[in-house]
């Protein structure tokens, strides 16, 4: 009996400014979150990223 190996998936990143969300690559030139410029721009910014944690509080409520 010969076992078949199991596909492997690749993991599907998850945005992290939209919460649930996997990353549709909506910015040009990004390959993922990890060099999206709007993550990048929104993690930057103290603001934007005290108001990005307040949705996912809200999000989980
Ligand atoms: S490209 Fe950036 S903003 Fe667009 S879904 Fe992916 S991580 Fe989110």
């Amino acid at each position: 009996m010969t076992t078949r190996p199991t596909p492997r998936r690749r993991p599907e990143a998850k945005c992290p400014l939209r919460p649930g969300d996997t990353c549709s690559l909506c910015v040009p030139g990004a390959t993922g979150p990890q060099d999206c410029g709007l993550v990048y721009l929104v993690m930057d910014d103290p603001d934007l990223r005290e108001e990005l944690a307040r949705k996912r509080r809200a999000a989980k409520a």
